[in-house]
């Protein structure tokens, strides 16, 4: 297999297109939370394959998955050239995502997957629903 970036060189360009595409997706999920009054969200929560957004009290976890990195069958995710490798590595990624999803349900959590592209779009209400169903629940019974 041809790779015409060394090792170190990738690994910067793998960094930099994580870093900025999560941070933006992950900064218009907050935006879509307050829209929707949802609160007691947490970041960096201790639960099994780091989810992005975990709800403690609710017993759900939100993730954003960026379309490329998670394989969305989206146009954002066709890889222009050395195929092969983002292939593998993509493929690694939504085993991995099938076991955090799995391994999080045993546990009791309920797990809302997001991708990029529907909330960038603007559709998420559907997944969210379950979110915002059990928010309102949780509220009314105080
Ligand atoms: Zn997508």
């Amino acid at each position: 297999m041809t790779d015409t970036f060394t090792k170190k060189k990738r690994s910067d360009i793998m960094r930099a297109v994580k870093s900025k595409g999560n941070k933006s997706t992950e900064l218009k999920l907050i935006e879509i939370f307050k829209l929707h009054n949802l609160t007691g969200w947490r970041r960096n929560y201790p639960a099994f394959g780091k989810p992005d957004f975990a709800f403690p009290k609710l017993k759900i976890v939100v993730f954003a998955d960026g379309c490329f990195w998670h394989g969305h069958n989206c146009r954002n995710t066709k890889p222009s050239s050395n195929a092969e490798y983002w292939n593998k590595k993509i493929g690694r990624n939504k085993k991995r995502d099938k076991l955090v999803t799995k391994t999080l349900r045993e546990k009791g959590w309920t797990v809302i997957r997001l991708w990029e592209c529907e909330i960038n779009k603007n559709k998420y209400r559907r997944k969210l629903k379950k979110l915002i169903d059990a928010s309102k629940n949780n509220l009314s019974e105080k």
